[in-house]
């Protein structure tokens, strides 16, 4: 049987605890795939990991293979085929007396754990080594990571995937349509409420979806709305973040990178930019992307992007490029 690493930190969390048992059952790599677990949480919580390894050895998965706990990243990191990083410190937490409220200081706290990830990824893992970034701000934990590991064969990606899925969630239900005909729903720049769910270059059956619906009013208000709230209305009504649709969005990003995309579809992710439609270099930015059929994950091109759709990636450029700025001092 192949034999592949996987690394997931925040292992011990609310995604942690959705996300492990599918990436161990042979859903995620397939049934022919041995998945080595390394489970990093930090030093306070490392032996709650302690029962997440027997409830996965319990699952009795044919796929299950070594479960590990770690605190220390550079030790689990050794020879990771996948990282899902999945831990950060929220917002709102209190540390030596003081309340993280604003986003730079988030920024910083997050940027000193990403910091030691990316370096013990680069140094460690594979030389292809994938990672996904689900631990908030992701996009710039994303960057802040990559930078460090140092490796430009490494693919450093942030999660978009839940927008996505969000975004087509709701189309299915505005045009009674099957989640499965909706192609191509691009997320566009930064995991936050100024990211950009792109309806013009969604399509069904080739046709716009823009054009389906029709209602330029419910497309630039509820729909972008509903769309870039849906994590505070999960909060709010559960009274806990997303966890089951986060998990599973990580799952979808992963199978997504591992069969080639089909022509008129795309996935969406962050990665960094390479300039592709105007966006500045240097900042991990939600593009449509497609996996080859060689296994790599390129920028779709050619795109159109209207004047309305420019304006909003605007928008979420200036934010990314306002974090960059705030984290200027660790990268
Ligand atoms: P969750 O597992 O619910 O969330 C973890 C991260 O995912 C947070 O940054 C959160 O951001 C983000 N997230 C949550 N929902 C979504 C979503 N819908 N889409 C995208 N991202 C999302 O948090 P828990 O508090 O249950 O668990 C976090 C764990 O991480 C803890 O066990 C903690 O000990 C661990 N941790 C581990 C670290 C490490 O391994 N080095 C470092 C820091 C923490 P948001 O806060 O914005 O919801």
């Amino acid at each position: 049987m192949k034999e592949i690493n996987v690394l997931v930190t925040g292992a011990a969390g609310q995604i942690g605890y959705a996300l492990l048992p599918r990436l161990a059952s042979g859903e995620t790599f397939g049934s022919d795939v041995l998945v080595n677990l390394r489970l990093v949480e930090i030093p306070q919580v490392v032996e709650k990991l302690t029962g997440t390894i027997m409830e996965l050895e319990d699952c009795g998965f044919n796929t299950l293979g070594k479960v590990e706990a770690f605190s220390d990243i550079y030790e689990a990191s050794k020879d990771v085929d996948w990282a899902l990083l999945v831990g950060s410190i929220p917002r709102g937490i209190t540390i030596n007396g003081k309340k993280i409220e604003e986003r730079g200081d988030l920024l910083k706290i997050n940027g000193g754990i990403f910091t030691d990830q990316g370096k013990a990824i680069g140094e460690n893992g594979k030389k292809d080594a994938k990672i996904l970034v689900v631990g908030n701000p992701a996009n710039t934990n994303a960057l802040i990571g990559m930078i460090h590991a140092n490796n430009s064969n490494q693919t450093w990606m942030a999660m978009t995937a839940l927008d996505a899925n969000r975004a087509k969630a709701q189309v299915a239900i505005k045009l009674n349509v099957a989640i499965s005909e909706i192609n191509q729903m691009i997320i566009w720049g930064n995991h936050s409420p100024t990211m950009y769910p792109d309806l013009e270059n969604a399509n069904i059956n080739g046709k716009s979806v823009a054009s389906l619906i029709n209602d330029n009013d419910w497309i630039k208000n509820d729909f972008l709305e509903t769309v870039q709230q849906r994590g505070k209305a999960i909060i709010d009504a559960r009274g806990a973040s997303s966890a089951a649709s986060a998990a599973n969005a990580a799952i979808e990003t992963v199978k997504a990178t591992l069969s080639p995309t089909e022509d008129g579809d795309c996935f969406s992710a962050a990665v960094i930019s390479d300039g592709s439609y105007d966006i500045p270099k240097g900042i991990i930015y939600g593009f449509p992307l497609k996996t080859t059929t060689d296994g790599k994950i390129q920028i779709i091109q050619g795109l159109e992007i209207n004047s309305y759709a420019k304006e909003k990636l605007e928008i979420t450029t200036k934010e990314l490029l306002e974090e960059k700025e705030a984290i200027s001092e660790i990268i």
